[in-house]
């Protein structure tokens, strides 16, 4: 089959990989329909994310049709057709039951690396490195589902690929950002990143009841898109985004804030330079300069909500600020499973259609090419759907 294979930093390639195969009685080979490319593999794509192998095959947001069913997956019949949400689950374990999906015990068959740099593993990811269990990823035209009657969605007819495609990570991590800021009527929420899973956290902040969503970003589509979505913005090249949100809220600051961004911040001035530099040597793996702004600009006693990706260490958080301003701080690798149904009840029910966020379709054979446009943000891109 085809895949979309690592190779090495910003050198990705479509390549001829075996088929996937049944290993387990609880996996099912699913055949590829719509995959996406996500922000959080442009980490992987820019080198960020330690433990990725040459030849590893992308993509944690896929959907299709079931092909093959190991012998104990009685829930879910060849022909069905299925979203599969990006942390593999074993649906039995301590955290599996507590609905904590993305903390599953028994899905990282790696999980001694993480522990040693966590000390205890999350669960597994599709096509997310060696340390997160090393899972071949969904951007290909087959992918095998581990613990398939846990992992498989079923989808009702008459919706689109498009609609139900993020169902899979970016719409339940933009809803669990929102629901982690624990909003309350007349709550003003700011959003730094207008990327796809910052413009979910603001419909899904307003679909939980926040009068006020502020967006904070410096790509001028971006920040047109959450406008449309309901939005005021903020460019934070062209102004002092801490002073701004003062302003904007009665000199209090937003209830919440929310990190969209993670890892690859853009940073502004002299800190900016200093994470660059660090990060460059590696004595600094990520760079957090949207994190800290946040932090200083949350109201007092607020919540900071961090869906963006975190892979190691970081320097200078003002840990002052949100100890003594005594903020609550919530974050994490989405729960998919927990949220998936209530949220396709409200794509089925019109409340939202997720096709939104999409800019670009590709054929899977231009895969390198929509991680060059979409890493450098050209072409005016903010989603890529690929069709195998
Ligand atoms: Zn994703
Ligand atoms: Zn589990």
């Amino acid at each position: 089959m085809k895949a979309v294979c690592w190779e090495g930093t910003k050198d990705i390639r479509v390549q001829t990989v075996p088929d996937p195969k049944i290993i387990n009685p609880r996996d099912a080979i699913v055949k590829i329909t719509s995959t996406a490319i996500c922000g959080s593999d442009l980490h992987l794509y820019n080198g960020y994310i330690p433990t990725m192998e040459s030849g590893d095959i992308l993509g944690h947001e896929f959907m299709g049709e079931v092909v093959e069913l190991g012998s104990e997956v009685k829930n879910i019949k060849i022909g069905d057709r299925v979203v599969v949400p990006f942390p593999i689950a074993c649906g039995g374990c301590f955290f599996c039951k507590q609905k904590l999906t993305s903390l599953c015990d028994n899905s990282n068959p790696n999980a001694w690396i993480a522990e040693k740099l966590m000390g205890y593993s999350p669960s597994g990811l599709f096509g997310y490195s060696h340390m997160l269990g090393g899972y071949a990823g969904g951007q290909a035209e087959y992918a095998r589902v581990p613990f398939a009657d846990v992992g498989l969605f079923k989808i009702p007819d008459g919706l689109a690929d498009e609609q139900v495609l993020f169902l899979t990570d970016i719409f339940p991590t933009g809803y669990m950002a929102a629901e982690n800021c624990n909003i309350q009527p007349g709550d003003t929420i700011a959003v730094w990143g207008c990327g796809p899973v910052g413009q979910f956290a603001i419909r899904s902040a307003f679909m939980l009841g926040a009068e006020r969503v502020i967006a904070i970003d410096l790509v001028p589509e971006r920040l047109q898109m959450a406008k449309d979505n309901g939005a005021e913005i903020l460019n934070l090249e062209e102004l002092d985004v801490g002073e701004a949100l003062k302003e904007m809220t009665g000199g209090r600051g937003p209830d919440a804030v929310i990190d969209a961004v993670g890892l690859e911040a853009h940073g502004m001035g002299p800190e900016g330079f200093y994470d660059k530099a660090k990060q460059a040597v590696r004595l600094e793996t990520d760079r957090p300069h949207a994190l800290r702004q946040a932090i200083v600009a949350c109201r007092k006693g607020g919540t900071v909500s961090i869906p963006g990706v975190y892979g190691g260490f970081i320097d200078k958080m003002p840990m002052g600020a949100a100890m003594n301003k005594g903020l609550t701080f919530k974050m994490g690798q989405t729960h998919v499973h927990r949220y998936l149904p209530t949220l396709l009840d409200h794509i089925q029910n019109g409340a939202i259609d997720p096709s939104f966020v999409i800019t670009h379709r590709l054929p899977l054979d231009q895969a390198p090419h929509g991680y060059e446009i979409f890493c450098n943000k050209k072409d005016n891109c903010i989603k890529i759907v690929l069709k195998p």
